[in-house]
């Protein structure tokens, strides 16, 4: 089978390797669509397990269980997360699921035919995929899934105003998702393309980077925003979120600037303001769900997000595309 091995994004290396063979407890699934997701594309976040196979977001056909395994059968369509958290550590009990410290197997990434499922995943991480939801569509369960723990932490409701800073595929589906909740959505980006689609997919005020972006946010939403999701790593637009939440406000950094930058954070404006600052980092078994029942209703309509579909030949164009982030939202590889 073929698998690409992720040196750096400049290095990817597409190798014939031999088939796995499942053991009694694993399984053997054959991967259909996996996304290129933003953070596979973050060097200082995945340089350090060097070379490896990356892909996340898969939608996958099971083509061979173990003697041993029973819930299973070849022909299941399936989404499996890249981690399982064990649901009884003091994290999990917490529901803080991503910093579960009982996690010591990772899935082989889905930018490969196949994929030899471990047994903890087969056991404990097999979602079967409901009739409805595309393999396509299947790559977007865990980037929704991260979404919509995100919006949970930050108390997301009914008329707040939430100013996402950076158009890409998190932070459009972002925009799908507080659209569902009735809050009023303006979205800001260097890109003005992507700006028309954030507008075209429910956001209701649009505003360009290079613009004051707190003096438009007051002009437009009469104060400013209550929510402030950070979807973009620059340091500018971190900057642009301290200036653009209100007292009492949130800003969720979805995205944060690499280890090497220096962030100062005004922390009198913000004990002053009641301002607070969350971090949401992955997602966990109750996000999955709830993304999958999203994507399934059609709640969340994600199709629309799908710029382009490449074999595996071309992943390191995949790869290009995602870096640059101009004319591609989700790119999908179909080894
Ligand atoms: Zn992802
Ligand atoms: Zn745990």
């Amino acid at each position: 089978m073929k698998v690409s091995y992720w040196y750096n994004n400049q290095d990817i290396r597409t190798e014939e390797v031999p088939t796995p063979i499942p053991g009694p407890k694993e399984m053997l699934i054959k991967v259909i669509s996996c996304g290129i997701c933003g953070s596979d594309i973050v060097e200082w976040y995945r340089l350090p397990r060097a070379p490896l196979v990356q892909g996340h977001e898969i939608g996958a056909e099971i083509v061979a269980v173990g003697s041993s395994v029973k819930k299973y059968k070849p022909g299941d369509r399936v989404f499996i997360p890249p981690k399982i958290p064990c649901g009884k550590c003091f994290y999990c009990l917490n529901e803080h699921y991503p910093q579960c410290t009982e996690i010591k197997e990772r899935l082989p990434g889905g930018f490969a035919e196949y994929i030899l499922v471990p047994e903890i995943f087969v056991e404990n991480g097999t979602y079967l995929l409901p009739k409805n939801i595309t393999y396509d569509q299947s790559t977007f369960i865990e980037p929704l899934a991260c979404v919509v723990r995100a919006q949970r932490l930050a108390g997301i409701k009914n008329n707040d105003s939430v100013l996402i800073i950076g158009c890409g595929m998190s932070g459009l589906l972002h925009v799908k998702l507080a659209k569902t909740k009735g809050c009023k959505l303006i979205a800001v980006d260097v890109n003005k393309k992507k700006l028309e689609i954030a507008a075209r997919m429910g956001a209701d005020i649009i505003i360009d980077s290079v613009d004051e972006v707190a003096a438009r946010l007051i002009a437009e939403n009469g104060k400013k925003a209550d929510v402030v999701l950070l979807c973009a790593a620059a340091e500018q637009a971190l900057e642009q979120a301290w200036k653009c939440v209100d007292k009492g406000g949130k800003i969720v950094l979805f995205a944060v600037p690499g280890p090497d930058r220096n962030v100062v954070v005004p922390v009198n404006d913000f004990w002053m303001k009641e301002m607070s600052i969350l971090t949401s980092y992955y997602c966990g078994p109750p996000d999955i769900i709830e993304a999958m029942k999203l994507i399934e209703s059609g709640n969340i309509i994600v199709d629309d997000l799908i710029t382009h579909w490449l074999p595996l030949a071309d992943i390191a164009y995949g790869f290009q595309l995602v870096s640059e982030g101009r004319e591609s939202i989700k790119v999908i590889i179909k080894p």
